[in-house]
């Protein structure tokens, strides 16, 4: 009997009640597996999701869930192996694999360093400082980021069954909002096999991961105001799954990665014989034949100068003839297979539509070398160069996408009509320029950006380490205006907060400090009993403020000052070019003399919990401070974040330096490493 693929349900693996499609090899035509979800409980499987996932991945905080996630991706890494050997199936070389595979499971590290390091050890994400709205400050206000309430439902397309899957998951797993996932039909048993292997691991708390192999029955009809879509796939079915009517009632967080007719423009400076001529020749062949020209991101129109296009058909079709068409499962093959048979029937007709305003300059139908494996049974298509004459006029080359290894030259005669071409495209993930010429390269940037989600910016400085056209990074946002879906995911925490609820909250400084787990001014400044260095990290509390003494600042102070750190800087030094700027009155203390008698006020010497100084955030001056001036420190514990297994946390101090008359000279966050109680313990 035919494998059937299991759907992931409730944390149990349950096989779809009706027959299935057939799955099979983009390679061989072999028979794979069937697919199919029937008979799923859809509405329960929404439910589970958000009664058990969503509450249980709550419990944590930010950094356990990015600790999860680098526990999940260590796992995956031992485990990629058996993934690899079923990736060739879908038609991929192993450097394509490499990219859905190890390029997935970085992600998941990514998001959890970010998890770890750029949010708070939390459950409440702060959006910014808090905003003053009444005049004495007794009423205040911040923005904050909880998770959803719902469930995150992730639909994929079938070119990266792993990273496609993983992108998505990462985020909304650091938000603590559990994932319904639904992979494309032809490539679904890969993402199945690995969410077999994350089942497994047990590293994910119940509910916090489903999977659909097939269709999604009345998924939709379940939907509710917390749940979140995120899509990728073609722009028709993006265009009818945000028309549900569930979505619109509901206001269903929709977003939505669709098709791309991205660009990359070869700058009027970089001619045949310049290094960008060549690093454009080699980032276009990359972009057509990775993943045999399957990638959302790949570069689909060359916009190069009319005077030089001829020069580049002959080195393209050169640098293309080098690449081996084959079994990728072969170390002497470049390139795959498409796929499916389905999908190469289909890019063959977008290119006889290309080719109605097109010329084919390279590839096409012509027959083709495809090394160890059957030319007929697997889905392998050559690369193809089209060129279009008239781009300006022409409407299906920018509109027709074959999502396959082609791609289309389309000449300019100004940067203004490189602008124009790169626009036409409508919307695009990514787009990129190839030029030497930083003025050409602002110019394209200022006139372009605007359609496209990511731009990348190549010339001979940084072309040896650079991601290249087509790589969606998790760090950067993906995703783009127009055509591309309107939507964005991924980067960095950008890509979490999709999956939270921005709220305005409105009260009392005290009750909004201890809300958001910050200090904020107006909230309690209570007295820590000690001196608050003396204090381990647990037993420091929000709000412990330290006053110190006051301390003058002698005229011999700045000098000495200034003849000890060598900064002689007028305003310090020169009474008469002192009192001619228009801040300063005279000569004033150097503002890092105030930093530095802060410190001396502020710090206790003797050996204790304090580990570290780790640095000043936001540091201003807010008065020159002149001699003779007192001045004072008021020490704030504004923020603590443990490091769990570190024997520490980093607390952060609200720093005020006011004069004799009560108003703050210096303003800034002090930034220290405090060790635990057990770690202090230890050492005593
Ligand atoms: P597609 O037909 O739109 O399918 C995309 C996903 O939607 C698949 O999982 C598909 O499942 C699912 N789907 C289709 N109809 C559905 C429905 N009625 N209800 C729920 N789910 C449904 O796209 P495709 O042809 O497979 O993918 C190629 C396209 O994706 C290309 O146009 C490419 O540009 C685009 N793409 C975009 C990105 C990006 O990041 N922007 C990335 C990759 C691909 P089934 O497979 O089971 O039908």
């Amino acid at each position: 009997m035919q494998k059937k693929l299991g759907n992931l349900v409730r944390d149990q693996w349950v096989e779809g009640t009706g027959d299935g499609n057939i799955l099979t090899s983009a390679v061989s035509g072999a028979v794979l597996a069937a697919i199919n979800s029937d008979g799923l409980d859809f509405g329960g499987m929404l439910q589970h999701a958000r009664d058990v996932g969503g509450s249980n991945l709550r419990k944590l905080t930010f950094h356990e869930r990015g600790e999860m996630l680098k526990a999940l991706a260590q796992y995956l890494m031992e485990h990629k192996k058996e993934l690899y050997a079923l990736s060739t199936e879908t038609g991929a070389t192993r450097a394509d694999s490499w990219v859905d595979i190890d390029g997935g499971i970085s992600t998941l590290f990514v998001f959890s360093s970010k998890a770890r390091r750029e949010m708070p050890n939390d459950h409440v994400y702060l959006d910014g400082p808090p905003e003053r709205i009444s005049k004495n400050g007794t009423f205040t206000a911040q923005h904050i980021f909880t998770p959803k309430l719902g469930a995150a439902v992730h639909i994929n397309a079938y070119n990266f069954p792993c990273w496609g899957m993983l992108e998505k998951l990462a985020p909304a797993l650091v938000a603590g909002v559990p994932a319904i996932v639904k992979p494309a039909s032809s490539t679904a048993y890969l993402t199945e096999l690995m969410v077999r292997r994350i089942h497994a691991s047990g590293i994910l708390p119940d509910g916090a991961l489903q999977l659909i192999c097939g269709g999604v029955g009345d998924l939709f009809e379940h939907l509710t105001c917390q749940d979140t879509i995120a899509f990728t796939g073609s722009k028709n079915t993006a265009e009818f799954l945000q028309q549900h009517h569930k979505v619109v009632s509901e206001s269903v967080a929709f977003t939505a990665e669709t098709d791309s007719l991205n660009s990359s423009v070869l700058g009027p400076d970089a001619v045949p014989g310049t290094p960008e001529f060549d690093l454009f020749v080699q980032e276009v062949t990359r972009e057509m034949t990775s993943k045999a020209g399957q990638k959302c991101t790949a570069i689909r129109r060359i916009i190069a100068p009319a005077s030089i296009t001829d020069e580049l058909h002959a080195a393209l079709a050169i640098s293309l003839g080098k690449i081996r068409i084959g079994n990728p499962g072969s170390k002497d093959v470049d390139m795959g297979a498409l796929a499916s048979l389905g999908q190469r029937d289909e890019v063959r007709d977008r290119v006889s539509e290309l080719a109605k305003q097109a010329e084919i300059v390279y590839g096409g139908e012509r027959d083709f070398a495809v090394l160890e494996a059957d030319a007929e049974k697997g889905a392998f298509f050559m690369p193809t160069l089209l060129h279009c004459q008239k781009p300006l006029s022409s409407n299906l080359v920018h509109s027709v996408e074959a999502f396959g290894p082609v791609s289309t030259v389309l000449p300019y005669d100004s940067l203004d009509a490189a602008i124009e071409l790169s626009r036409l495209g409508e919307g695009s993930l990514a787009g990129s320029i190839v030029t030497n010429d930083d003025q050409v390269a602002r110019e394209l940037v200022l006139g372009t950006a605007a359609f496209h989600g990511r731009m990348v910016l190549i010339n001979r400085h940084c072309a040896a380490e650079s991601t290249g056209h087509g790589s969606p990074l998790p760090h950067l946002v993906h995703g783009g205006p127009g055509r591309a879906g309107g939507g964005e995911e991924m980067g960095g925490v950008r890509g979490v907060l999709h999956y939270m609820q921005r709220t305005a909250i409105q009260g009392s400084p005290q009750t909004l400090s201890h809300i958001g787990h910050r200090w904020i001014h107006g909230a309690e400044q209570k007295d820590p009993g000690v001196h608050p260095f003396r204090k381990t990290f647990e037993q420091l509390q929000i709000g412990d403020t330290l006053l110190t003494d006051s301390r003058e600042v002698t005229l011999d102070d700045i000098q000495h000052f200034a003849e000890f750190t060598g900064d002689n800087f007028y305003a310090h030094t020169n009474e008469e070019a002192a009192a001619k700027n228009p801040f300063f009155d005279g000569r004033v203390a150097h503002g890092y003399l105030i930093v530095s008698f802060a410190a001396g006020l502020f710090v206790e010497p003797e050996f204790g919990p304090v580990l570290a100084n780790y640095g000043v955030d936001d540091l201003r001056f807010a008065q020159p401070v002149n001699f003779g001036d007192t001045l004072r420190v008021r020490l704030t514990c504004k923020q603590k974040t443990l490091r769990a297994g570190s024997g520490y946390g980093e607390v952060r101090w609200d720093t005020e330096v006011t004069n004799q008359d009560d108003e703050i000279v210096a303003a800034y966050d002090v930034l220290t490493m405090v060790a635990t109680d057990e770690q202090w313990q230890s050492v005593n």
